[in-house]
């Protein structure tokens, strides 16, 4: 098994970046980023893709046929118990300061 991968992003070799050059003089190149796989980045998309910005086109070009993987044709649901919402005060030397929250709690009764 390779211990790295071509970025995918499908424009990453026309970026102009210096680390990009390769080639000898007089035939010089912008060749795609490698990308050596470790601990960190292996299994994650930064094992395919260089930046934010290859990991961007590669969507722009592809993102029909990535979601027909696995398409999503209906919501889908997570059981909760009703919301509650909350008054949080806390006092300084100046005033008081208050705040609300409200506490969203899975409710593990109603799960399938
Ligand atoms: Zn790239």
């Amino acid at each position: 098994m390779s211990d790295f991968n071509w970025c995918h992003g499908p424009e990453c070799h026309t970026k102009h970046t210096v680390d990009r050059v390769r080639g000898v003089k007089g035939s010089k190149v912008l060749r795609t980023r490698k990308i050596k796989l470790n601990n960190w980045n292996s299994g994650s998309q930064w094992g395919f893709f260089c930046s934010n910005h290859c990991q961007n086109d590669f969507w722009k070009t592809y993102a029909t046929q990535i979601v027909a993987i696995a398409p999503r044709t209906e919501c889908q649901e997570t059981p909760i118990l009703d919301p509650e919402r909350k008054k949080h005060t806390h006092e300084y030397s100046w005033g008081n300061h208050s705040y609300y929250d409200t506490k969203i709690e899975v409710d593990e009764t109603r799960q399938s």
